[in-house]
């Protein structure tokens, strides 16, 4: 699955930070960092596969 909005990159994360993100929102590399959220604060989506 790519990202909405970076449509190269594909999505691998799901933001896990405090905050509450609606909809626990997916996330690419790119919209990690543009959200602000250090890595720890995500979860990789492999895991739920
Ligand atoms: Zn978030
Ligand atoms: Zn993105």
């Amino acid at each position: 699955m790519y990202c909405k909005f970076h449509p190269k990159i594909q999505v691998s994360l799901i933001c896990a930070a405090p905050h509450k993100c609606q909809f626990k929102r997916k996330m690419c590399v790119e919209c990690q960092q543009e959200h602000g959220v250090e890595v720890k604060q995500t979860i990789l989506m492999k895991k739920f596969y």
